[in-house]
């Protein structure tokens, strides 16, 4: 471990667990249990909304499910705290899994309006059942007790919490820094490149859903052992929209931003609460009107909230090292150069009246590389949407190996090896050049979310990261590694996707235009690439306007204009087709 890595962290929480020693008058150690409670679902909103892009108005009511499943089992039944502290949390994942699983198939704004649909009627559920003494709530929670010693202060519970804040932010980190958090970082951009590499993004969305919901149990179970009484009002949804806030304000997508956020606005709130009714006269709820100002000029001025700043003030991290791995990860082994792999049977596209791909058949065998050309507008990367199951064939069939893709979803698809590059690259520009080719590496790895949490797999992880380093390295990009893959140029980007690919450890690479943007000395490199993975049994599928590079490239040319297959065979007879020359080639040819 690098101290130097180490020590912002190591630092916060010295200062953390000094500041209750210190002669801190108590109203502010009661602020700061309120920071550290409220943390704790700015963490999960992190992770849900600022990583995962899935906007929620109604984790409060999460924290409801957490207190109220403790209030009940420790004042009815008398049941330890720490028994009921396992039951509170898993109460609020089971309730989240069914939640989760409509809200998240929500897209655009009605995910939002969904959330604050079910914010609100479970508000009104805690105010109206008898067992949960409707709107007066339940009263004498008993409060934590650890051997023999009773968390009754403040300055007691203090400890408790950010013992949890702290442990929650720290795996948090983990679960992002790790082959799970890859897929669930890729949601923001659509997802598309992610689900091609075989992640599930319906399950990486309920992952992030899933945790936002447990670590607000959690909160809403430390917050009924500290109030020792829980009433329906911090559960609704005016708490779930001070909880975005805070998320928001910090820094939607960074984790310790929670933390900052959740302690900006609390402390503001109880400024602005003491202050603005002396300032104005009146009692009424004025700091909401500020908030909602704050919120209007942070969107404006930083949307990425204020962590950022911050971390430009506190002193840089170093880099980190990329990691090495004596484990190779097993490869697959390829098929007999020549044999059939991927065979396109009459498939057909039609976008309503307009036929993007009509009835069009072609094979492509192992150890060959295969260019697919036409005009703008041909085609070609439809066809590509279809092996890889990115759209879905109107008629006709995809087989790989004799079996029918057709139907199979995109990550089912990339099992096979199937890999792919875009012809509009979709990359994750924040994330780090290596950390985007390890995405590849997806499905090379198994770690799940609990072993990421407590990262437990880092052997794993290293095996992985390891690999895209070397992908990395092969390409030409191994000093880029640790460079958010947005800083670099178009031509660079193809090529890392060529590398993801490669980090898939494919039977069959799908390129598309992969050299558009390359100088020509890089479009040599790349093409010794193909032939080299040619040599290795790899088959290629290349989609490229540079009819030079095709033509010293390919085995077997494929010719589609309007959607239709105008001409196939060797790329020197092909050239010559007279079909091909008025379509396509012209004077080129
Ligand atoms: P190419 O890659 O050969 O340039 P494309 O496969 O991208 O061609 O497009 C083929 C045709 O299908 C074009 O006319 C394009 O406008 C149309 N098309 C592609 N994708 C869609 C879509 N999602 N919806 C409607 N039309 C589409
Ligand atoms: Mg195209």
């Amino acid at each position: 471990m690098n101290i130097q890595r180490l020590l912002p962290g190591l630092t916060g929480i010295a200062f953390l667990v000094v500041i209750p020693v210190l002669p801190v008058p108590p109203f502010w150690i009661t602020v700061l249990n309120n920071i550290g409670l409220a943390s704790l679902v700015t963490i999960g909103l992190v992770l849900l909304t600022g990583v995962g892009g899935l906007t929620s108005f109604g984790q409060a009511a999460f924290c409801g499910f957490g207190a109220y499943t403790t209030a009940v089992l420790a004042t009815n039944y008398g049941i330890s705290p720490w028994l009921t502290l396992p039951l509170s949390v898993i109460v609020g994942g089971v309730v989240a899994m069914p939640l989760g699983l409509i809200t998240v198939r929500l897209s655009g704004h009605f995910l939002p309006l969904g959330t604050i649909a079910w914010g609100l009627s479970l508000y009104y559920l805690f105010g109206k059942i008898d067992m949960l003494g409707r709107y007066d709530g339940i009263t004498g929670i008993p409060p934590i007790e650890l051997a023999g010693y009773r968390f009754l202060s403040d300055g007691a519970i203090y400890y408790l919490i950010w013992f949890f804040v702290i442990a929650v932010a720290i795996g948090a980190r983990n679960l992002l820094d790790s082959r799970t958090g890859r897929g669930i970082r890729a949601l923001r951009g659509g997802g598309q490149a992610a689900e091609a590499f075989g992640v599930n993004i319906v399950r990486a969305k309920l992952i992030v859903f899933v945790f936002a919901a447990v670590v607000a149990a959690l909160s809403g179970w430390l917050y009924a052992h500290m109030q020792r009484n829980v009433n329906p009002t911090p559960f609704g949804l005016s708490m779930g929209i001070e909880y975005l806030l805070m998320a928001v304000v910090g820094g939607s997508g960074h984790v310790w931003g929670a933390i900052f956020g959740s302690g900006l606005v609390i402390i503001l709130k109880e400024l602005l609460q003491r202050f603005l009714p002396s300032l104005i006269g009146t009692t009424t709820n004025f700091e909401m009107i500020v908030f909602g100002i704050l919120l209007v000029v942070i969107l404006q001025l930083a949307r990425d909230g204020l962590w950022p700043f911050i971390l430009k003030i506190l002193p840089k991290r170093p880099p980190k090292p990329i990691p090495t791995s004596n484990q190779k990860l097993p490869k697959r082994t390829l098929a007999l150069a020549g044999s059939p792999l991927i065979k396109v049977e009459k498939a057909r596209k039609a976008f309503g009246g307009l036929v993007a791909v009509n009835d069009v058949s072609f094979e492509v065998p192992a150890g060959r590389i295969v260019g697919l050309i036409g005009p703008n507008g041909a085609g070609k990367s439809t066809t590509f949407n279809l092996i890889t199951g990115i759209a879905s064939l109107t008629s006709g069939s995809v087989f790989y190996q004799g079996q029918r893709l057709s139907g199979d979803s995109p990550r089912h698809i990339a099992r096979h090896g199937i890999a792919r590059t875009f012809q509009h690259a979709k990359i994750l520009p924040d994330m780090s050049v290596l950390e985007n080719v390890a995405l590849g590496a997806h499905l090379r790895g198994s770690a799940g979310v609990f072993k990421s949490f407590l990262h437990v797999e880092r052997d794993e992880e290293a095996t992985l990261l390891a690999e895209a380093a070397h992908q990395l390295e092969r390409v030409g990009l191994g000093e880029y590694a640790n460079r958010p893959a947005g800083d670099l140029a178009l031509g660079q980007i193809r090529i890392l996707e060529i590398a993801r690919a490669l980090a898939a450890d494919p039977t069959v690479l799908l390129l598309d235009e992969p050299a558009a943007g390359l100088r020509h000395g890089e479009k040599q490199e790349l093409a010794n690439l193909l032939k080299k993975l040619r040599e290795e049994g790899v088959a290629v599928l290349l989609v490229e306007h540079d009819m030079g590079f095709v033509m010293g490239l390919v085995d077997h040319l494929v010719v589609l204009d309007f959607g239709t297959l105008i001409a196939e065979g060797k790329p020197a007879e092909v050239r010559k087709h007279p079909a091909v020359i008025a379509a396509y080639l012209g004077g080129a040819a």
